[in-house]
């Protein structure tokens, strides 16, 4: 039985008809770049967050370094951001000259917040909170050292649509908040899109301007922007997807229930889950020491799995500049050693997920490392 660690054409058959007829309307209507589509999902997706403005963009990467210029953070500050995300968020940062500036995550995978305040300088600006895998950050320490400090928070909400922290959606807490909507995240398009949602009428203005050249009114350029725009007919489908969201998200907490009931093989960790936060289960991270043989024998049954990071920002070639070493961030670069995403899709079927179980529980790693 062949399983991929994703599947999007098992959420896609779901409500197959929903998006194609969709589709055809938005082609039919003759109008395809900022439209009453994005304006509509644009209120929706707002609403269903629960913050005031929502303003789409083409990409998750976008929102992040557009949502920090909006802050105007650049040369000569430094951002705070875990040293185990994503490469994007700390594009995000670098795009505008800013420092990223590394904390090593605590046992729930995410930033540790409780070891933010040793890195905050007179540099320092803003905190990216990055909540990663479905689960939240701990944004009531986040949000109390950015008080102390006057620093900026922009939340990473890529990974967590929905996600609750102390029942307050993920999203809602950040002065600018960032989404990706790439196909396998928790709301997915069907190709590129992202987004911001904030309460600041003038950060939303701002970046609604920049994401079209700068203008409000047709060629009239009040400033140098991007074009970094949703276009309608990825507007059109998020916005069927989105009545769907919670549906999804409730589904991979049923899986994921599934795998925390009923893989009992010592070798394997679970991720820790954090009491305040609900998790919508973008990823289901594993902990592994013999993680590569896992994989391996995972993949001679044709069993798909991921690793999200197996090369960490400050290991990467594109970030040699920064000078970290090995050894710079060890908890990060062990995690990288032994994590692995497991199959999560919406649409997986019981038997399916069955035999991943099987195979996992009865897995025994050859050598003692
Ligand atoms: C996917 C992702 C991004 C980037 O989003 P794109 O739409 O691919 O540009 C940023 N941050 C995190 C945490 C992500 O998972």
């Amino acid at each position: 039985m062949k399983i991929l660690a994703n599947n999007l054409k098992r959420q896609y058959d779901l409500h197959a008809f929903e998006y194609e007829a969709k589709a055809l309307e938005v082609l039919r209507s003759g109008w395809y770049i900022m439209g009453n589509e994005l304006s509509s999902f644009e209120n929706e997706f707002s609403a269903y967050i629960g913050s005031e403005y929502c303003v789409g963009l083409a990409s998750g990467l976008d929102a992040l370094w557009i949502a920090f210029k909006a802050l105007h953070i650049g040369k000569g500050d430094e951002v705070i951001v875990c040293a185990n995300a994503y490469i994007a968020c700390v594009m995000g940062i670098t795009i505008n000259d800013a420092a990223p500036v590394f904390v090593e995550p605590d046992i729930y995978d995410n930033i540790d917040a409780d070891a933010i305040e040793s890195k905050i300088t007179h540099h320092t600006k803003a905190i990216l909170a990055v909540h990663l895998y479905g689960q939240s950050c701990d944004m009531t320490k986040i949000m109390d050292i950015a008080k102390r400090y006057n620093l900026k928070v922009v939340e990473d909400c890529a990974q967590s649509h929905g996600t609750k922290w102390n029942g307050k959606t993920c999203g809602t807490f950040g002065d600018i908040s960032c989404f990706s909507f790439y196909p396998t995240k928790g709301l997915g398009a069907f190709g590129d899109a992202g987004a911001i949602v904030t309460d600041n009428k003038e950060y939303a203005d701002y970046i609604r301007t920049y994401r079209n050249y700068g203008s409000e009114k047709h060629y009239h350029n009040k400033m140098v922007g991007a074009n970094s725009r949703l276009d309608e007919l990825q507007a059109g489908l998020l916005r069927v997807k989105l009545q769907y969201l919670d549906a999804f998200n409730d589904e991979r907490v049923r899986i994921t229930d599934r795998y925390n009931n009923e893989i009992h093989n010592p070798c394997i960790r679970p991720l820790a889950t954090r009491p305040c936060s609900t998790n919508t289960w973008h990823q289901y991270v594993i902990h592994c020491t013999y993680r590569d043989e896992l994989m391996e024998y995972l993949a001679s049954y044709e069993i798909g799995t991921i690793i999200h990071y197996p090369i960490q920002p400050h290991q990467s070639e594109a970030y040699a500049y920064l000078g970290y070493g090995e050894g710079s961030f060890p908890i990060t670069e062990k995690n990288a050693q032994q994590i692995l995403s497991l199959p999560i899709y919406n649409g997986i079927t019981e038997k399916e997920q069955s035999f991943v179980i099987d195979k996992l529980n009865a897995f025994q790693p050859k050598e003692i490392h």
